[in-house]
């Protein structure tokens, strides 16, 4: 992903904003003071590598909006990450967590390094800097981050030890996505997969669609694409093509998911997986099907392929596959696009399940975590459901509608200090 890319997504995601603020007829002075972040911290530090040299790296922490709670939003590691890509992040955070009506606002934060390429050591001494660098904005009433692409449970760790560390206390609840022997939620992992997973059978409820039969096609065959094709396959779906950044596979007649998962172990690609046509990304996106889940970077769909996908339903897993001008073109073909902010929510719900275990230091079983996040899943489903259809509009407007018309909203009742 580029900087051009990221620029797109902060500029889409404006552009998203704006079609809503429009919509609402939304305040000059609100739509002003949504539009943009309210905090953003860019720090360039150092850190002492293996072979002794000091590197220097740049980090940023970025939060959209505090009205709604404390802010919410993943640590990304990526080489090609930049202050634009992280803004737009920041603010569908805040827009997500309106969504599901968790009690959050939006945030997100960013290192451009690309972690494999440092040792184990390294990477740990880069977490615990930046951490250190960030910690002034961090805590569990302020801001409480994740994983997100390139990090993950045990960066989680080293983060929440480091803010433990300085503040002279175990801290659990100053992060979520963390190991579950400190405190990390059991079901935290299949979340976003599981959640996506009960907004797909809500909206194929609705549009007459059965999942048991239907043709799966999954762009990204990570966390998010991994366990979405293990569930939908248990619900008696037949996942027809997959692909990740190496490359993708098709079979019209249905991919054996234990043979493609023997062969990404040992590989760590789906590409080249037995069973199956070669297939490259552009074609995957393309292929006949009636559930198309793109769960792998930003910008997939686009003015060039959205005029040739044949797929009934998109449901997107990554944050902000489709730009704004596909969507029309969807919207135009009768093509339902189930959007981000809705569709991978049930991460950052089961986030705030953590937070609120780890504040009261009562942990719940995995049946209970997952009859949470279906409740809240289904009801924000329900909600955007009902109102674009009283709007006649998008689930994107809808969902926009709703997380703005509540982020402002609590602007209205708290004012604006002083
Ligand atoms: P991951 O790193 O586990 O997997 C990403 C997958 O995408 C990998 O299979 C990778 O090979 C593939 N990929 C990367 N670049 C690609 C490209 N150019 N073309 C095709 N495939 C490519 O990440 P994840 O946690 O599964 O997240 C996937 C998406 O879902 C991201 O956009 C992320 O922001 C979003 N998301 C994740 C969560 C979560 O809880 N993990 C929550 C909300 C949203």
């Amino acid at each position: 992903m580029s900087s051009v890319h990221a620029e797109n997504a902060y500029r889409n995601a404006q552009r998203q904003f704006d079609i809503a603020a429009d919509i609402l007829n939304l305040d000059h002075g609100y739509r002003k003071l949504l539009r943009v972040p309210h905090r953003e911290f860019t720090v360039n530090f150092p850190v002492k590598m293996d072979d002794g040299r000091v590197e220097m790296f740049t980090g940023y922490r970025i939060q959209h909006n505090l009205t709604r709670g404390p802010a919410k939003g993943g640590i990304r590691y990526h080489p090609d990450t930049d202050i634009d890509e992280v803004r737009a992040l920041a603010m569908l955070m805040s827009w997500k967590c309106a969504v599901v009506n968790i009690p959050y606002g939006g945030a997100k934060g960013a290192v451009v390094v690309d972690p494999a390429k440092l040792s184990l050591g390294e990477v740990e001494r880069l977490t615990r800097r930046y951490a250190t660098e960030i910690s002034f904005m961090i805590g569990p009433d302020k801001d409480i981050p994740a994983p997100d692409i390139g990090t993950n449970a045990q960066i989680m760790a080293w983060i929440m030890d480091t803010y433990s560390m300085h503040i002279g206390h175990t801290s659990p609840a100053v992060v979520t996505g963390k190991p579950i022997n400190i405190g990390g939620s059991h079901g935290r992992r299949e979340a976003t997969a599981r959640g996506l997973v009960y907004v797909l059978r809500e909206a194929c409820e609705q549009a007459n669609i059965s999942i048991a039969g239907a043709k799966v096609v999954i762009q990204g065959y990570g966390n998010v694409g991994g366990t979405s094709a293990m569930l939908l396959e248990d619900m008696g779906a037949k996942i027809v093509g997959v692909a990740d950044r190496g490359g993708g596979v098709y079979n019209p007649k249905g991919i054996d998911l234990r043979v493609l998962q023997a062969h990404y172990e040992k590989t760590g690609t789906v590409a080249g997986s037995p069973g199956g046509d070669e297939i490259s990304n552009a074609e995957l996106l393309e292929l006949p099907c009636d559930i198309l889940i793109p769960a792998a970077i930003e910008n997939q769909i686009t003015i060039r392929n959205a005029d040739r996908i044949k797929a009934r339903i998109i449901i997107e897993a990554a944050n902000g596959p489709t730009t704004p001008d596909a969507d029309t073109i969807l919207f135009d073909r009768g093509v339902l696009v189930i959007p981000d902010i809705l569709a991978n929510a049930g991460g950052v719900t089961v986030s705030y399940f953590e937070w609120v275990q780890g504040l009261q230091e009562f942990f719940w079983t995995e049946r209970e975590v997952n009859a949470q996040l279906e409740r809240i899943m289904v009801n924000a489903f329900e909600t955007v459901h009902q109102m674009a259809q009283s709007r006649r509009t998008t689930l994107r407007t809808a969902a926009y509608l709703l997380a703005v018309d509540r982020t402002a909203d609590a602007y209205r009742v708290r004012g604006i200090y002083p």
